[in-house]
């Protein structure tokens, strides 16, 4: 934050986002900007901090600070500095795209690797286990209050799937025991956030398991959920959040996918990888992005079309390890 300091001391008018369809990353990492820069930044009140998101998932809800959440976009808001933080390309800012095109100064706080480096000024740590992560490095620790702890907490805790993903390092735990120190309490937040789950949304979790198939030898597995499906569970999207990682654990299984229908011809894909392959690299070829082993695209097509398109990549990436490995 050293070097955001002046930028945040002159700015009397700043607005906070993140991606469209929040995660616990995305919903952390604004509502700890927020508390941190409303406790440091404005204590007099002379600055106006907006925040805005999509609909943030009911888990997320007891997070203090959260209720200062915008979820409509008024027009004519001009910042001195908008921050996009947890996304990776503009596109992906939804609605909050108008403010940041016309903000005086973009910074972009985040840690996927596909990002494209749509704003004046970037903080990636592709390395960083979350954007919670790359926020807590930029933060003074002495100035971190107990809620902006809990945030980040939050989103560290979702982002590395309870500490359990290969991006959760040694300094991601320090980080995680500094943060209780600070108030953060893990058992409350990972139950109620992470694992707790609606009837509806273990009864969708069971019928897309039990549907899911495997192909290419058992290497890839796949699940989805129809429109029809959704309809008659009445879910919102982020009911679906964990259904990848249930997939991502079976025995044998390289890559995971799940697709979601989200209209006619027209699916959300989630992808995760074991270490083999790399994800990314198959969700921006399809106008996606994301990490190494954790990576989402939307696609057009017929569910087979859709299958077919993903699997191709994914043999091929496969094949050409394993060639590596006898040679
Ligand atoms: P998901 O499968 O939706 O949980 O996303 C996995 C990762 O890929 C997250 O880090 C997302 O930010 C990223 N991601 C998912 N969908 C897209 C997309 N359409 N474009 C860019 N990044 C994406
Ligand atoms: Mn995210
Ligand atoms: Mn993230």
């Amino acid at each position: 934050m050293k070097d955001l300091e002046r930028i945040l001391r002159d700015a009397k008018r700043i607005g906070i986002t993140g991606h469209i369809r929040p995660d616990g990353d995305c919903v952390g990492s604004n509502v700890a900007l927020y508390e941190y820069l409303m406790a440091n930044y404005n204590q007099d009140g002379s600055k106006t901090i907006d925040m805005y998101l999509e609909a943030v998932p009911e888990a997320f809800k007891f997070l203090e600070g959260v209720d200062k959440v915008q979820y409509d976009y008024p027009e004519a808001e001009s910042y001195d500095v908008f921050f996009a933080l947890d996304c990776g390309s503009l596109d992906r800012l939804g609605e909050a795209q108008k403010y940041a095109k016309d903000a005086k100064m973009v910074i972009n706080i985040d840690h996927h690797i596909s990002n494209t480096g749509f704003a004046d000024k970037t903080i990636i740590l592709p390395e960083a286990s979350s954007t919670c992560e790359v926020l807590y490095g930029l933060f003074d620790v002495e100035c971190i209050t107990t809620w902006a702890a809990v945030a980040l907490y939050l989103g560290i805790v979702h982002d590395t799937g309870v500490f359990k993903h290969s991006n959760t390092s040694e300094k991601t735990m320090c980080i995680a025991g500094k943060l209780i120190s600070l108030g953060a309490q893990p058992s409350k937040i990972i139950d109620e956030t992470f694992y707790q789950k609606t009837f509806t949304q273990n009864q969708i979790l069971g019928r897309c398991l039990m549907e899911s198939i495997l192909v290419l030898d058992g290497k890839i597995i796949i699940g989805s959920i129809s429109k029809k499906e959704q309809e008659f569970y009445q879910i919102v999207p982020s009911d679906l959040d964990g259904i990848i990682d249930q997939l991502r654990v079976t025995k044998g299984v390289e890559v995971a996918i799940f697709l979601r229908e989200d209209g006619v011809q027209e699916y959300k894909v989630s992808m995760r990888s074991n270490g083999i392959v790399d994800v990314s690299k198959i969700a921006v070829f399809f106008g996606g992005g994301g990490h190494i082993k954790a990576a989402g695209c939307s696609m057009k097509g017929t569910y087979y079309d859709v299958i077919n398109n993903l699997t191709v990549g994914i043999e091929h990436q496969l094949k050409k390890s394993y060639e590596k490995v006898n040679n």
